[in-house]
């Protein structure tokens, strides 16, 4: 028997339609190039979406076209997050930190039609675009100065269009935003999300134990725009009418502190690499900003260290949300949160917990499995790889439907491998490319490298695996310390041994001024084995 209730579409027209009904009030602040701050509230937001849509469709732009931005997270890339997929087009949001030829390879093989980039970025545009002939269109956004002569200039562009826009009734499935993984193994492939995943994805993470993004929050997406959706956090504040904060291109630690203080932040997403500076400044200068409107800050993309979550909680009680995504899952998968019988434990318990990758949101389920795909018990000490299914997790690559990351059984493989523990918690213990694997038996790197983390001594540190004559494989340490400390191979082995059996132990220190990262600030280890691998045949 067939429900009878509507079927009402899942859009982000109706997200940016709220915002103009019920929330015109609300403000948006972002920074300029110049350090200066522009203030407008929603009501000029989306007015401007109005007349963005009006100077897309001049230029021919239609339903299913896509719409690229090569942008720093500011109010004009929001709203190309709105206009662009409201009008039925899809935004494809180009990484900036992506090497020339491969944003020309992904904006060639996306079939950009109109590409929208900060005037900051035109020198990096003008490395690649040759190599894109689908592209007819290149606006600039003016944010140190008007566009170069002969360029169309965003400001103007925009500035004559009509203030509404008759936008269309779209189909919840359809396409609304395109985004590449940053292909650490291989070309770049595309995540499409539609509005129907972007909307769950919002309502899900707007719980009040995920996000939660309530009306009097005020929203600092850290994590770059051109990043799997900012974590869809600039959604969570619009469907909220949150208060949006984006730092444009200053994201060193002394402009996201002074930004978050001035502006009263509550809420702040980005990946360990940005936390960690923000901490070693706090530590040293723990008074020099007032931080008491935070109540969380987000972290995933990379594991977030145990002595990072303590760290701030305990010097600085700030508190800190650890989750789990991936661009293909548009983009957060798990979050780690206390359960209620959890509340009681002692603080170093709590920490493991929230220290872990948590467990799935709401209509995501996980599995993890061997190597011969049988699915493995949820013991806390089995390791597999991580396998997920739901609503906002892809499908397929676009344009690239073969790969073989889907099983038959309709799930999505992760390349994570993970143990699972009885409560559903994940840790991650490496990614499928970086475990290592030292005489059949896996180690997890990303266990290593955290303890180091906590040492005293040590700003950062990569676990990788090396070759070796005996074993096959043994983990290497590179290690970067603190200004100013000194700690010998000899003194970090001691102080792993406390945690770890002894062939889990790194075979060598090496200390290095810094750890080679990709694009999306995660350690690059492919690097690191590249210039260390050989280090123990010698
Ligand atoms: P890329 O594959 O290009 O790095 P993503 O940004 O989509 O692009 O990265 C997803 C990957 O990042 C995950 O598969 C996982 O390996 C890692 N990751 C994300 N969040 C965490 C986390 N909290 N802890 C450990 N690893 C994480």
């Amino acid at each position: 028997l067939a429900g009878r209730m509507m079927d009402f579409p899942l859009t982000l027209t109706h997200l940016l339609e709220r915002a103009r009904t019920f929330h015109g009030r609300s403000e948006i602040v972002s920074r300029r190039p110049d350090r200066s701050l522009h203030r407008y509230t929603y009501a000029d937001f989306y007015r401007r979406s109005c007349q963005l849509a009006h100077a897309l469709r001049k230029l021919g732009i239609q339903p299913g076209d896509r719409v690229a931005s090569l942008c720093w997270n500011h109010h004009q890339h929001l709203e190309l997050y709105f206009a662009v997929p409201a009008m039925g087009a899809v935004l494809h949001t180009l990484n900036l930190r992506l090497a020339p030829k491969d944003l020309g390879y992904i904006a060639n093989h996306a079939k950009d039609r109109v590409l929208v980039v900060d005037r900051t970025l035109l020198p990096l545009l003008e490395k690649f675009v040759k190599d894109v002939p689908s592209l007819e269109h290149i606006i600039v956004i003016p944010d140190d100065g008007p566009a170069p002569e002969g360029r169309r200039d965003y400001e103007q562009w925009l500035a004559a269009e009509p203030t509404t826009f008759d936008f269309p009734e779209l189909e919840e499935r359809s396409a609304a935003m395109l985004c590449y993984t940053s292909g650490t193994t291989g070309n770049p492939k595309g995540v499409l999300f539609s509005h129907r995943s972007i909307v769950l994805h919002t309502l899900v993470s707007c719980m009040g134990e995920m996000v939660g993004t309530l009306p009097r929050d005020v929203v600092l997406p850290v994590v770059p725009m051109f990043h799997a959706a900012a974590w869809g956090l600039p959604f969570d504040a619009l469907i909220t009418g949150a208060k949006l904060v984006f730092p444009g291109p200053h994201m060193d630690p002394v402009s996201l502190l002074d930004l978050m203080a001035q502006e009263r932040v509550t809420l702040a997403g980005g990946v360990p690499t940005i936390w960690l500076g923000i901490l070693a400044l706090l530590d040293q200068e723990p008074k020099r900003w007032d931080l008491s409107a935070i109540r969380a800050m987000l972290i995933g993309g990379s594991a977030a260290p145990a002595s990072l979550i303590g760290g701030f909680q305990k010097r600085h009680g700030l508190r800190v949300t650890h989750a789990w995504g991936m661009t293909e899952l548009n983009p957060v998968g798990t979050m780690a949160r206390l359960k209620l019988h959890q509340e009681g434990l002692d603080e170093a318990a709590q920490l493991e917990v929230r220290a872990s990758q948590g467990y799935p949101l709401p209509f995501v389920e996980q599995r993890h499995v061997s190597d011969t795909g049988e699915v493995l018990p949820w013991d806390g000490k089995t390791m597999g790889e991580l396998e997920v299914r739901g609503p906002w997790v892809a499908s397929s690559y676009y344009g690239d439907e073969g790969a073989n990351r889907f099983t038959a059984d309709g799930w999505f493989k992760t390349g994570d491998v993970v143990t699972i523990d009885s409560e559903g918690n994940l840790r991650i213990t490496d990614r499928a490319k970086d475990v290592i694997k030292s005489g059949g038996e896996w180690i997890s790197s990303v266990a290593l490298e955290n303890a180091l983390m906590a040492h005293p001594a040590v700003l950062e540190a990569a676990v990788f695996a090396a070759r070796h004559p005996k074993w096959d494989e043994r983990p290497l340490a590179a290690v970067v310390l603190k200004p100013g400390q000194h700690a010998t191979g000899e003194e970090l082995a001691g102080y792993l041994q406390q945690h770890f059996v002894k062939w889990w132990l790194p075979e060598d220190y090496l200390f290095v001024p810094q750890i080679p990262r990709t694009s999306t600030g995660k350690f690059l280890k492919t690097k690191l084995r590249e210039e260390f691998g050989e280090h123990l045949m010698k």
